[in-house]
């Protein structure tokens, strides 16, 4: 994780973006959990070390975060947006009892990409794919 911190220090330099304590943090925070935080959830985990940080604070450096290519912003639904740091090859399965975004690993479909490219002549740029369920917790309580 420290390293991996360390490298997301160094293409924020690269991008011209000044390293604050806030920023530090925010960016910490993400790298350090699994749980794919709204904006709203990271003021939240963060507010009681940082009072004068605002959400909007946090969006701001999450969209700098995002455009130096840093972050992924996830966008489900109508919710808020959600913010994942790991930038692994990894798909998402979504709780639909409590909303949780569990992470995946599986190669990408790009046979499903050739597929589509073939089929409709598009030049394919990625695409998404999600898993919608119920997670271990929530499986349990209905039962
Ligand atoms: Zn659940
Ligand atoms: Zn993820």
């Amino acid at each position: 994780m420290a390293a991996s911190v360390h490298l997301a220090l160094e293409q924020l330099k690269m991008n011209g973006v000044r390293m604050t304590p806030q920023r530090h943090a925010i960016l910490s925070f993400l790298m350090d959990t699994k749980s794919h935080p709204t904006a709203d959830e990271i003021y939240k985990a963060l507010s009681p070390a940082y009072p004068s940080m605002s959400v909007a604070t946090i969006y701001n450096n999450l969209r700098l975060f995002v455009e130096a290519g840093l972050v992924r912003e996830l966008t489900y639904g109508d919710d808020s947006s959600r913010f994942d740091a790991d930038l692994s090859d990894h798909y998402h399965a979504i709780c639909k009892g409590c909303g949780q975004i569990v992470d995946f690993g599986h190669p990408p479909l790009l046979e499903v990409e050739k597929v589509a490219s073939k089929e409709t002549g598009f030049m394919v740029q990625g695409h998404r794919m999600e898993i919608y369920g119920l997670c271990t917790t929530c499986n349990t309580i209905t039962k």
